[in-house]
C-alpha cells in the first residue's frame, strides 16, 4: 500500500512541480507567479501529508498535518490571484488582498491553537485495516466555518473567470473555460479529501486529486502558450492593429474580423454591420478573385480597387491559410488600405510618362500604352503615325526658342483636339510627335491625317499682337497587318513614310509601302 502511495505521490509531484518551475521560469507573465504559489501549495500539502501517514504518534502526525494546512489554506487563496492577473481584471485585487486574512487567520489560529483551543478541540487516532494509523482533527464551530470559506474561495476564481469569459472575443472562450474547470476539479477534489476521504480513513495524496486539475493547466499551458501570450493580449493585437484581419473558415465564411477590418469594408465596400456569418466573397463584392486565391492553396496577394463617390480606392489583401493536421480550416486575410500610396504611385508613373512641355506621352509611356494593346489584344490591326513639323528650326531661329515653344504646345493642342479617335498620342523627339491608333488600319488613318494636316495648315498660333506663326507638317504612317511586330520597327517603317513626305515638297502625308 505504501509503495502505491509512494509511486501516486512521485508521478503526482513530477507534474505539479514542473507547472510550479515552468511558472517560476517565466514568473514575468500575469498570473504565473501564482500559480507556482498554487502549486507550490499542492506540493507542501501532499508531502506532508504523505509524511503524516508514514509516521507513527500522534505528536509526530499532527506536526505534519499543521505544515499541509500551509497548502489547504495557500492554495484557494492563490488561484484568486492567479485569475485576477491572468483575466488582467485588477479591480478585483483589493477584495482578494481582503479575503488573504482567512487563510492567514487560520493558519495563525490552528498554530496558536495548544494556547486558544479556538479552532480545533481534540485529536484522535483511528486505526483503520488498510491504511493504518489515521489522525482526526475535532474542529470546533469556528474551526469549521473558516475551512469552510477556505474552500468556498476556488468559487470567487471561478466567478472572476466567468466574468472575464463573456467578455473575450470567441477564440479564447473555450481556454478561459479549461481554465475555470481546472479551478473547479481543484475544489471538488480538494473538498473530497477533506470532507469525505479523510473522514473515512482513505489516504489519497492531494497532488494525486490535482492531477485532472493539473492536467487541464497543463493542456492550456502548451495548447494555449497560456503563460507566454494571454489571451487579452491577443485580443488587444487584433483589435489595435491598424491592418483589417478577416479569419474565414474552410467554407469561406467570416467567422472573425478586428476593428480595423470592419473600419475599412464599412468606409470602401459595406454598410453591412455584423460580418460575422457573412460569406467572404459577398462581402469583398467584385472580387471573385479572392476565391481563387483561397482554391489554390498557396498564400497569396492581391490588389482590390473599389469606386466610391467617383473616387478609386484601393485594398490590399493577402491571404494566408490555416492548416491543422494537413487539412485545410480556413484561412486568414490580411487588408490594408493602399489608396493613398496606390494614388500617389499612379500620379508618379503618369508624371513619368508624360512630357512636362505639352502634357503628352513621352516615348516611355507611348511605349507603355503601345505594349499594353499589343499584349492585351493580340492580333489586333494597330497604326503608328509620325508627325514632324516642318522648318521647325527656322522658327526658332526667327521668333525665338519661345515661340518654338508656344508652337509646340499649340500643336498638341490640335493634337488632342482633332485626333481624338487615337489611342495615344506622344512628343518622342523635340519637334516629332506619334500617333497610335487601336483597331484600324493605314487606308483609314491617312483619310483622319489628311484631314489634320489641313487644320494645323490653316491654324494659326499668335504669338504676340504682333506675330502670328503659321506652320506645315509632314505625316508617315504605317500599320502592323494584324501581325505583331514591335513598335521600334513600326516607327522606322513610320519614319521611312515621313522621309518620303519630306523630301517630296513636305506638308504631306506618306504611308509607309516598302516590304
Ligand atoms: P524639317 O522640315 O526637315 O523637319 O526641318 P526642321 O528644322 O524642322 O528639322 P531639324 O531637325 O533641323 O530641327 C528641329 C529643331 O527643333 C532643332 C531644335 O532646336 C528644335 N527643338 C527641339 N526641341 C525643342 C523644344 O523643346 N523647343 C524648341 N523651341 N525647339 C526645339
Ligand atoms: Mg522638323
Ligand atoms: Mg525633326
Amino acid at each position: 500500500m505504501q509503495f502505491i502511495q509512494g509511486f501516486m505521490l512521485l508521478v503526482s509531484l513530477i507534474i505539479l512541480g514542473y507547472i510550479g518551475l515552468y511558472s517560476l521560469i517565466n514568473r514575468k507573465v500575469p498570473g504565473a507567479i501564482f500559480l507556482f504559489v498554487q502549486m507550490l501549495g499542492g506540493i507542501i500539502w501532499s508531502l506532508a501529508s504523505f509524511l503524516e501517514i508514514n509516521t507513527l504518534g500522534l505528536y509526530n502526525k499532527i506536526i505534519w498535518r499543521n505544515i499541509q494546512q500551509i497548502g489547504v489554506f495557500t492554495v484557494p487563496i492563490a488561484s484568486v490571484f492567479f485569475a485576477i492577473a491572468y483575466s488582467k481584471q485588477y479591480k478585483f485585487k483589493k477584495y482578494a488582498y481582503a479575503l488573504t486574512l482567512f487563510p492567514l487567520l487560520d493558519i495563525i489560529l490552528i498554530y496558536t491553537n495548544y494556547y486558544h483551543h479556538l479552532v480545533r478541540s481534540g485529536y484522535v487516532i483511528a486505526e483503520n485495516a488498510l491504511f493504518g494509523q489515521n489522525l482526526i482533527v475535532k474542529l470546533t464551530d469556528l474551526g469549521s466555518i473558516l475551512v469552510a470559506v477556505n474552500f468556498f474561495i476556488p468559487l470567487l476564481s471561478m466567478a472572476i473567470l466567468f466574468n472575464y469569459k463573456r467578455k473575450v472575443a470567441l477564440r479564447f472562450k473555450k481556454q478561459v473555460s479549461l481554465v475555470i474547470l481546472s479551478i473547479f476539479f481543484m475544489l471538488i477534489f480538494s473538498w473530497a479529501k477533506t470532507a469525505v476521504l479523510e473522514k473515512l480513513g482513505v489516504y489519497i495524496p492531494i497532488a494525486v486529486l490535482y492531477i485532472p486539475s493539473t492536467l487541464i493547466m497543463f493542456y492550456c499551458l502548451f495548447k494555449y502558450n497560456l503563460l507566454n501570450v494571454s489571451p487579452i493580449a491577443r485580443d488587444k493585437v487584433f483589435d489595435v492593429i491598424k491592418e483589417g484581419i478577416i479569419v474565414i473558415d474552410e467554407a469561406s465564411y467570416i467567422v472573425d474580423a478586428n476593428e480595423y477590418a470592419k473600419q475599412l469594408i464599412s468606409k470602401y465596400i459595406t454598410e453591412e454591420e455584423n460580418l460575422i456569418g457573412l460569406k467572404v466573397t459577398d462581402v469583398l463584392k467584385d472580387h471573385p478573385e479572392i476565391l481563387d486565391l483561397y482554391s489554390s492553396k498557396n498564400e497569396a496577394y492581391v490588389e482590390l480597387k473599389y469606386k466610391v463617390n467617383d473616387m478609386d480606392n484601393y485594398i490590399s489583401c493577402s491571404v494566408h491559410l490555416l492548416y491543422s493536421n494537413d487539412a485545410m480550416i480556413g484561412a486568414i486575410l490580411i487588408l490594408n488600405d493602399i489608396t493613398e500610396k496606390k494614388l500617389y504611385e499612379i500620379s508618379l508613373k503618369e508624371k513619368a510618362d508624360r512630357d512636362s512641355l505639352t502634357s503628352l506621352l513621352n516615348r516611355r509611356g507611348f511605349t507603355d500604352r503601345f505594349n499594353y494593346i499589343v499584349e492585351d489584344i493580340s492580333g489586333n490591326m494597330v497604326s503608328i503615325v509620325m508627325i514632324d513639323i516642318d522648318y521647325f528650326k527656322s522658327i526658332n531661329d526667327t521668333y525665338g526658342h519661345m515661340a518654338g515653344d508656344k508652337v509646340l504646345m499649340h500643336f498638341s493642342e490640335l493634337l488632342n483636339k482633332y485626333l481624338d479617335t487615337a489611342y495615344a498620342l506622344g512628343r518622342i523627339g523635340g519637334e516629332e510627335f506619334a500617333v497610335l491608333f487601336n483597331g484600324i488600319g493605314k487606308r483609314e488613318v491617312f483619310n483622319l491625317l489628311e484631314n489634320f494636316r489641313k487644320k494645323v495648315e490653316t491654324s494659326e498660333v499668335i504669338i504676340d499682337d504682333k506675330v502670328t506663326i503659321s506652320y506645315t507638317i509632314s505625316i508617315g504612317i504605317t500599320d502592323n497587318n494584324t501581325k505583331d511586330i514591335d513598335l521600334d520597327e513600326l516607327i522606322r517603317k513610320a519614319d521611312i513614310a515621313l522621309y518620303e513626305a519630306k523630301d517630296s515638297s513636305r506638308n504631306c502625308t506618306k504611308i509607309y509601302e516598302g516590304v
